[in-house]
């Protein structure tokens, strides 16, 4: 019998845990052909989070969970689940059933049909703003065309993942994590499923406008070095045009004379370059920030505890 692993990350979820739980219950008794594991991996939640998955365990041999010993992001998370995770497939869904759960039979179904990873994507973003929509479009658009890897617009963390998938996935062990971009990355035989995105069922999202930004950044960040170049190639054009000016500037004072006149330009050119440096500088800093952070080589995440159910209880 195969098993199929359900990995969930959740961060303060109590609000959502048990619908969760009576949904999947109803999911895996109605596909008891295979053998499932639902791992949560409960993100250092200070909420009753963690009391409630004990109860899971101790009423269903099929629930485990990873304890991290703080919170590390669901980058983190998602990575500590393919560690732990025991299925000859995973399925990684949100705890706040944003993600609909109807849509995991198909997904075994073109698992058996032989495809590696089969994602679901969005048809509605949801709850989003306009504006939230119009960023993200952009931003996507951007990313495509800076980096060399296709990462798809409307396409999250809900998928399914052959465990060869995982096998790679679980290689994968930078600090900087945008995950999104690595299930691009490692290829495979890729199947999309288009479906709606639920409204959160209760809490609140934990992203804010910062962390999506900083997301962003770890995402062109990560995957290309497009940005180095860009500087690279504005400093070049700038001193081209700066050697043209003097150039002119060089030829009118041999023709005219000196003149003193020329302190808007002069401020102008000033203002102009010193902008370009501290933009440049930036962008180096934002890769050394990364190239610093991978050399201390730390783990991703550290767990505190895995639990479940021991045989013959
Ligand atoms: N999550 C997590 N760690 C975090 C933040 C979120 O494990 O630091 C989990 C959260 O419990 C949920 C999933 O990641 O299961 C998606 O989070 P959320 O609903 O806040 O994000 P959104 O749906 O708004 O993208
Ligand atoms: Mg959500």
């Amino acid at each position: 019998m195969k098993t199929v692993s359900l990995i969930i990350p959740a961060y303060n979820e109590q609000e959502t845990l048990h619908t969760l739980y009576t949904h999947l219950c109803k999911l895996m008794d109605t596909h008891n052909h295979y053998q499932w594991e639902v791992l949560f991996i409960n993100d250092g939640s200070q909420d009753s989070t963690e009391a409630i998955i004990d109860d899971f365990i101790k009423r269903d041999n099929r629930v485990a969970t990873v304890v991290l010993s703080r919170n590390f992001g669901k980058e983190a998370a998602m990575l500590a689940g393919f560690d732990y995770a025991t299925g000859d497939c995973a399925i990684i869904l949100d705890a706040d059933l944003q993600h609909p759960i109807s849509v995991i039979p198909l997904m075994l179904q073109y698992w058996e049909e032989g495809y590696d990873d089969v994602f679901a994507r969005r048809n509605n973003r949801g709850d989003s703003s306009k504006l939230r929509k119009i960023l993200s479009r952009t931003y996507y658009s951007l990313l495509q065309h800076t980096s060399d890897i296709d990462v798809l617009p409307d396409v999250g963390d809900f998928r399914l993942l052959d465990r060869k998938c995982i096998d790679t996935l679980k290689t994968l062990r930078e600090q900087c994590r945008y995950t999104k971009g690595m299930y691009a990355w490692i290829g495979f035989k890729k199947k999309e499923i288009v479906c709606d995105q639920h409204e959160r069922m209760a809490g609140t999202s934990k992203w804010n406008f910062f962390s999506l930004f900083n997301l962003a950044i770890e995402g062109v960040t990560s995957f290309s070095v497009t940005p180095l170049r860009i500087s690279s190639i504005l400093g070049f054009i700038i001193s081209i045009v700066a050697f043209i000016y003097m150039i002119v500037i060089i030829a009118k004072t041999l023709i005219w004379g000196e003149s003193v006149a020329g302190y808007p330009s002069l401020m102008c050119i000033i203002l102009f370059l010193g902008g370009i440096q501290l933009l440049s500088l930036g962008i180096i800093g934002e890769y050394l920030g990364r190239v610093f952070n991978e050399t201390k080589n730390r783990p991703t995440y550290i767990a505190r505890e895995y639990k479940k159910q021991t045989e013959g209880k």
